[in-house]
């Protein structure tokens, strides 16, 4: 193989990644559709995007994904609230 093997993680777990694939376990529910993974082997970090996609979880991404999870905590509880009638 004349793949660089990626620098950030275990070069084992890296080395099973290549092989078998990455093995994600959620790490943070953003929303209800969008979460963050790290892979269980070699510590990669991925998000799911607008479309279901998985892609790397990049310091915007996370930005992104702060943003949304602030916005969606703070909507579910004015909606919680919202239901107190008069
Ligand atoms: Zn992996």
């Amino acid at each position: 193989m004349k793949k660089r093997l990626e620098s950030e993680g275990n070069p084992i777990g890296t080395l099973v990644c290549n092989v078998l694939g990455h093995k994600y376990v959620v790490t943070r529910r953003v929303t209800y559709h969008l979460k963050e993974f790290q892979c269980a082997y070699c510590d990669k970090q991925v998000t799911s995007d607008e479309e279901g996609q998985l892609v790397e979880l990049s310091e915007e991404r996370k930005e992104i994904n702060n943003i949304l999870y602030r916005v969606h905590r703070n909507r579910r509880k004015k909606s919680g609230l919202g239901r107190i009638t008069p």
